[in-house]
C-alpha cells in the first residue's frame, strides 16, 4: 500500500495482504499465526 508516495506496510506489515484479513476471528489456524483468514477459506 502507498499512501502519500512513501509506501505503508501497515501496523503488521502486512498492508495489501489480503489473503490475511480476518474473515472469522474463530476460524481456523492460518500459517500466518492468526485465525480465520481469508487465505484458508479461498
Ligand atoms: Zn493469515
Amino acid at each position: 500500500m502507498v499512501v502519500d508516495g512513501v509506501v505503508d506496510a501497515g501496523q503488521h506489515g502486512w498492508a495489501g495482504e489480503i489473503g490475511h484479513l480476518t474473515v472469522e476471528p474463530s476460524g481456523p489456524q492460518c500459517g500466518c499465526g492468526s485465525t480465520g483468514c481469508l487465505e484458508v477459506y479461498a
